[in-house]
């Protein structure tokens, strides 16, 4: 699991601070500049670290730590709702269109996770007793729409291909219409992804999204690219309006600042976290239960 690293060395100061029965200013620095370093050596971006530290030595100092009888209980209690706000306070909700069906678009770069992703969320909207639709919009990886087909086949969702010679755009406004036709509430439409930012993927995105305007455009990162993913996600917000990140590989080796600082820099929530390969490792993201994971 991602954060162990951060969880072992924030675990380490909590414990210090844990056993005092008094916590003096010093004390509280010298914490802090060790929580500082760890989120550092996790990827977190330096400038939300700064701003993190700031916000947490504040608060310590303005609840009056000195005087508690725990105080270091107080800094952790501090540390810990810090840590939620910065990863966005509250579970933020998929979007709902008034009138179905809910159009959601998945972006991201070649590889992030989006194909498994649209399955996955396919199959949580499922279990919601939602009749969602998938679509083959990525047409230039060859394996992507059979990819998508088979695992609409497991998860026994429909899936809605034109094959690779019809655009994109048009795919996305056809099965808007399919799903429509057919009672379907949910339209997850899978585009294609590039290795790098470019600018012709921005454009069959910006087209995309004008034809069927989405109530939902999520944008899938990899969250073991660390620092990079929040450079992504950022990038894609300015062009895109993006709604929502999805963190995926969050079960991986990662040091998972991602997860940490992308909220902060995008102003984007992080809809749902993946982390597995299986088809059901996805789930809502809840920053307060992502804090006190982090915090161990
Ligand atoms: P796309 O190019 O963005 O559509 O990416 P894919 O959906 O094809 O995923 C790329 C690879 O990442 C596949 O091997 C997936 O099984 C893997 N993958 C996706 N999400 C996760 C995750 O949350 N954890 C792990 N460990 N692997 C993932």
């Amino acid at each position: 699991m991602a954060f162990e690293g951060l969880t072992n060395r924030l675990s380490s100061v909590f414990s210090k601070l844990r056993g005092k029965g008094k916590v003096s200013e010093e004390d509280l620095n010298e914490a802090m500049r060790e929580v500082r370093l760890a989120l550092l050596e996790a990827d977190v971006n330096f400038k939300v670290v700064k701003e993190f530290i700031a916000k947490v030595k504040e608060r310590a100092l303005g609840q009056e730590v000195e005087k508690s009888f725990t105080p270091g209980m107080v800094i952790i209690d501090i540390v810990n709702k810090e840590l939620t706000d910065l990863m966005g306070g509250t579970n933020a909700k998929l979007a709902k269109a008034n009138k179905p069906p809910t159009v959601i678009m998945m972006a991201g770069l070649q590889g992030a996770g989006k194909t498994t992703t649209s399955a996955k969320l396919a199959k949580l909207l499922q279990k919601q007793n939602h009749r969602p639709l998938m679509v083959a919009g990525d047409i230039y990886r060859p394996a992507a729409i059979k990819q998508l087909q088979v695992l609409g086949e497991q998860i026994k969702v429909p899936v809605f291909t034109l094959g690779d010679q019809t655009s994109p755009v048009e795919i996305a406004r056809q099965a808007v219409e399919h799903a429509k036709d057919n009672g379907l509430d949910y339209v997850i439409i899978d585009t294609a992804g590039r290795l790098h930012i470019d600018e012709q993927l921005m454009e069959e995105l910006k087209q995309i999204h004008a034809t069927v305007k989405p109530d939902e455009v999520l944008l899938v990162v990899d969250a073991m690219t660390g620092q990079d993913a929040v450079n992504v996600a950022d990038s894609f917000n300015k062009q895109l309006e993006l709604t929502g990140v999805v963190l995926t590989k969050l079960d991986g080796d990662t040091r998972g600042g991602a997860a940490i600082s992308v909220k902060a820099v995008t102003g984007c929530p992080i809809k749902f976290a993946a982390l597995g390969e299986k088809i059901d490792a996805l789930e809502p993201f809840h920053p307060e239960r992502m804090a006190s994971r982090i915090l161990g």
